[in-house]
């Protein structure tokens, strides 16, 4: 368990383990594109599971990289002041539209 560094496009997962300061971002040594970083809650599909990927792919472009959601926060002043149950991430594309857009105050932003 730990970071992960995944490629979208090879569908594959690096190990980064859990001490935070050996975390870096680094490109794919396959393709060399850069790879996003991932929760440590992530697991990462099959590599021939397309569709789970795909929605893995769309979840962390639009910012949840398997980070804890929850089910209701509030927000006061960008703080977040209270919040309530972890919610579960969605394992369909279609949910995970859903997910994007009823959780976006939660996404995680470059
Ligand atoms: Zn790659």
């Amino acid at each position: 368990m730990g970071y992960k560094n995944i490629c979208l496009d090879c569908r594959k997962a690096f190990n980064l383990g859990t001490d935070f300061n050996n975390i870096k971002v680094a490109n794919c040594p396959e393709c060399d594109v850069l790879m996003k970083l991932m929760d440590h809650k992530f697991k990462p599909p099959k590599k021939g599971d397309l569709k789970k990927w795909q929605v893995v792919k769309y979840l962390a472009e639009n910012g949840f990289i398997y980070q804890h959601v929850y089910e209701k926060i509030e927000i006061e002043s960008n703080i977040i002041v209270s919040y309530q149950n972890y919610t579960s991430y969605p394992e369909t594309l279609k949910e995970a539209k859903d997910f994007v857009e009823k959780y976006k105050a939660q996404a995680i932003r470059k």
